[in-house]
C-alpha cells in the first residue's frame, strides 16, 4: 500500500466525512511550492483559501513564531500581554479604524460582527428589543457556525441543522434595488463579501459597492465587509472595497491575517460601533493570544514590505489574460481581480482539478463548475508561466 493510500485510509476511517479533498497528502511547503509524501512537488493554487497569501512558511513569520513560542504563548484575556496592544495599533492603522476585536477563525469574527451589529441596533439606533434584522447576499459564504449558516442561501449548508437564527434577509448579490426594498427601520446591518470567493470568485456589478454604501448611510444601516478571503492583498488591493474606494463601517478579517501559520481573525470598526461591547459581552480564551499576535504582526509587515497587494494586481492581470487566451469549448468565462481568479466551465471542474494535480498544480473546484486560481501572492512571473503551460496542456488533452 502506498504511503498516500495509507494516510488517506486513516483520515477517512477516523475522521468525520466533512470535506472532499483531492487525493494528495502534503508533507512540506515552502513559498508557493508544496510537496506530497511521495516526493512530488506542486504549485499551491489555492493558498488554503487565501490564508497563505504570504507564501508557505515565510521566514520572517516563522521567526516571529519561534521567538514568541520561546517566551509566552497564551495568557487568556484575564491578564494583559505585551503583544496585543502593539498588534491592535497595527491593525487599527492598516484598516483606518479606531478599534479592533480579536478572535481565532473567520466564522468567529463573523459572529462578532453580527453581535456588534445587533447590539448597536438596540443601544445606538434604538431598534425595538429582539427585532434587529441583518441583510446578506445570495450565495454568500461567511463560515460554518450556526449564525454563519443561518446567513447562507445554500440549502445543503443548512440541511439538518435547524432551527436557523431569525432576523436574516437574503437579497440577490449586486442588486441595489433589492437592498433598498429589504431595508426597514429594524435593519441593523448589511453584511457582504466585496468579492464572493466560495461562490466562485464573483465580482459585483461596477458601482454596487458605492451605491450600497450610500443606501446604508442614508438609512442608518451598518455596512459591514467580510474581507476574510478577499482582503489583505488577495484582490490586488489591500481590501477589495478599495476597488470602489469604499471604507466600510466594519472590516471582518481572518485567514492571511495569520500568514498561514497561526489562526487569528478580527473585526475592526470605530468606537461608536465596537464601543457597544463591555466586559462579559463577548470573548474567546485564545482570542488575542500573544503567539497569534506576534505571528500576525509579522504577517502584516511582510504584506506591506513585499507590496503583496501590488504584486497581486500586476501578476493577476497577467495571469487572467493568459488564461483567457486558452480556447476550449468547456471554458465559459475567466474572471477575477488580482490573483483571485475563477475559471468557470460549462462542465464539472473536479476532473480538471484532478488532471491539473497530475501536472503539478493544486487547484480546488468551487461550486462544481469553477476552478479557482489563487496562488500565494509571492509567486513569480516565471512560476505563473510554468503554471499556464500546465493549464494549457490539460485543456489541450481534454
Ligand atoms: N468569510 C469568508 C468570506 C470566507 O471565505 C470564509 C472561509 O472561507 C469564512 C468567512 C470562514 O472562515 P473560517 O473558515 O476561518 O471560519
Amino acid at each position: 500500500m502506498s504511503k498516500t493510500v495509507e494516510m488517506i485510509r486513516l483520515t477517512e476511517q477516523y475522521g468525520a466525512n466533512n470535506y472532499y479533498p483531492l487525493p494528495v497528502v502534503l508533507t512540506k511547503g515552502e513559498r508557493v511550492w508544496v510537496e506530497d509524501i511521495e516526493g512530488n512537488r506542486y504549485i499551491d493554487m489555492l493558498s488554503a483559501y487565501s490564508a497563505v497569501n504570504q507564501g508557505h512558511r515565510h521566514p520572517k513569520i516563522i521567526q516571529a513564531l519561534k521567538e514568541q513560542a520561546d517566551r509566552l504563548t497564551l495568557t487568556s484575556r484575564a491578564f494583559h500581554n505585551d503583544q496585543l496592544g502593539p498588534w491592535y495599533e497595527k491593525v487599527a492603522k492598516l484598516t483606518g479604524k479606531d478599534m479592533v476585536l480579536p478572535m481565532n477563525t473567520g466564522a468567529e469574527a463573523v459572529e462578532t460582527a453580527l453581535k456588534a451589529a445587533r447590539r448597536w441596533a438596540y443601544d445606538v439606533k434604538g431598534v425595538e428589543k429582539d427585532k434587529a434584522e441583518i441583510i446578506v447576499c445570495e450565495n454568500n459564504f461567511h463560515g460554518r457556525t450556526m449564525a454563519a449558516v443561518s446567513m447562507s442561501s445554500n440549502e445543503e449548508y443548512q440541511r439538518g441543522f435547524g432551527p436557523m437564527l431569525p432576523g436574516i434577509k437574503v437579497i440577490p448579490y449586486g442588486d441595489i434595488n433589492a437592498l433598498k426594498k429589504a431595508i426597514t427601520k429594524n435593519t441593523a446591518a448589511f453584511i457582504f463579501e466585496p468579492i464572493q470567493g466560495e461562490a466562485g470568485v464573483r465580482i459585483p456589478p461596477q458601482g454596487f459597492l458605492q451605491e450600497a454604501h450610500d443606501v446604508c448611510k442614508a438609512n442608518n444601516v451598518l455596512y459591514i465587509a467580510d474581507e476574510i478571503q478577499s482582503g489583505l492583498g488577495r484582490s490586488g488591493k489591500m481590501f477589495a472595497c478599495d476597488w470602489e474606494n469604499i471604507i466600510p463601517d466594519m472590516y471582518i478579517l481572518g485567514k492571511a491575517l495569520g500568514g498561514g501559520v497561526f489562526p487569528i481573525s478580527c473585526v475592526a470598526a470605530n468606537r461608536d460601533i465596537l464601543g457597544v461591547f463591555n466586559p462579559g459581552s463577548h470573548g474567546s480564551t485564545f482570542g488575542g493570544n500573544p503567539l497569534a499576535c506576534a505571528v500576525s504582526s509579522a504577517a502584516i509587515d511582510v504584506m506591506i514590505e513585499e507590496k503583496l497587494a501590488e504584486r497581486s494586481l500586476e501578476l493577476g492581470s497577467y495571469f487572467i489574460q493568459k488564461l483567457r487566451e486558452i480556447q476550449h469549448p468547456d471554458i465559459k468565462e475567466v474572471r477575477g481581480r488580482g490573483l483571485f481568479i475563477g475559471m468557470e466551465l460549462h462542465t464539472s471542474a473536479r476532473p480538471y482539478c484532478e488532471k491539473l494535480q497530475q501536472e503539478g498544480l493544486l487547484c480546488k473546484e468551487t461550486h462544481d463548475t469553477v476552478i479557482r486560481f489563487a496562488p500565494p501572492l509571492v509567486i513569480t512571473k516565471e512560476e505563473l508561466d510554468w503554471a499556464i503551460e500546465k493549464v494549457k496542456k490539460v485543456f489541450a488533452q481534454s
